[in-house]
């Protein structure tokens, strides 16, 4: 009879045997058909001994945040008919950080650094597809946080203390517009800027509209003192900031309500995929689906 604790042992020395080159099993890559990118780069849990643990920077991992990204397939695929394309780091964030820059994220390991291109190298290669097909589309970044007011954290590259300005200043100052994840969004949209980050048709407020207090949003539209998360190497990277018509959001998960059972990442999945339809359907000019109608 083998106990529970020598099953886990086997299945952790299995682990540490992969060779090192597999790195494959490093980064699950899932072709999607929607024109939708989901990356997922804190949510692994896999610490080979063949890669050196990062020395500085963040190393917990987001917790729950792979297993959510799996439940909003499924609920894209039932609600739009196509599956968004989906890039998910099963690596521990101790060993690799695919939300930073490449020096940070795998600190000079061979191994982690394979990791990290064939992250962001199929996420590239997936913006071109999506692209080509559909001539813009969506890069949503999933990812956890512990911040004391347990919202949904909307990223769009603008920091905590410019979102304190009015949304006069936002509108008038165009550095805010070109600064953020969404620009090219942003440069197309009949809304105003502050419009796009908090207005009634922002992504906060299809979500709240669901019972998920976000920010920005409506009610919420900006910060104050407290703790905010506004993106960081991914949405930066596979945004439209620079360059493209593939725009992006980082989505930061409180754990209450949302990452800690099951059941309530059932039902955030449900309520996102819908205001991500929503969403779509408001700022891109067609309904999400696996073909452009
Ligand atoms: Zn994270």
């Amino acid at each position: 009879m083998f106990g529970k604790s020598t099953l886990l042992a086997a299945l952790a020395a299995s682990v540490l045997t992969l060779p090192a080159q597999d790195i494959t099993e490093y980064v699950d890559i899932r072709p999607g058909t929607l024109p939708i990118l989901l990356t997922v780069p804190h949510g692994g849990d896999l610490k080979p001994e063949s890669i050196l643990a990062r020395r500085y920077g963040v190393t917990t991992k987001d917790a729950n945040t792979a297993e959510l990204s799996l439940m909003i397939i499924e609920e894209m695929q039932q609600q739009f008919g196509g599956a968004p394309h989906a890039i998910i780091c099963r690596l521990h964030r101790s060993k690799v950080d695919c939300n930073r820059e490449l020096a940070e994220a795998t600190q000079g390991d061979p191994i982690a650094t394979a990791a990290w291109q064939r992250f962001h190298g199929a996420a590239t290669e997936i913006r071109k597809q999506i692209t080509q097909r559909f001539g813009s589309g969506l890069t949503l970044d999933l990812h956890g946080h512990r911040h004391v007011d347990p919202r949904v954290e909307l990223g769009y590259l603008i920091p905590g203390t410019q979102l304190n300005n009015s949304d006069a200043a936002l509108n008038t100052d165009g550095r805010f517009k070109s600064m953020s994840s969404i620009h090219e969004l942003a440069r197309r949209s009949p809304l105003n800027f502050a419009e796009l980050l908090r207005g009634p048709q922002s992504l906060g407020a299809l979500l709240e509209a669901r019972d998920y207090h976000s920010i920005p949003s409506p009610s919420k539209p900006s910060p104050g003192t407290a703790i905010y998360f506004s993106g960081s190497y991914t949405i930066l990277a596979h945004g439209s900031r620079d360059s493209g018509s593939i725009s992006a959001i980082q989505i930061e998960c409180p754990w209450e309500g949302v990452r800690d059972t099951e059941a309530n990442q059932r039902s955030f999945a449900k309520a996102f995929t819908a205001a991500v339809g929503e969403y779509f359907g408001l700022h891109f000019q067609y309904p999400l689906g696996p073909v452009k109608k």
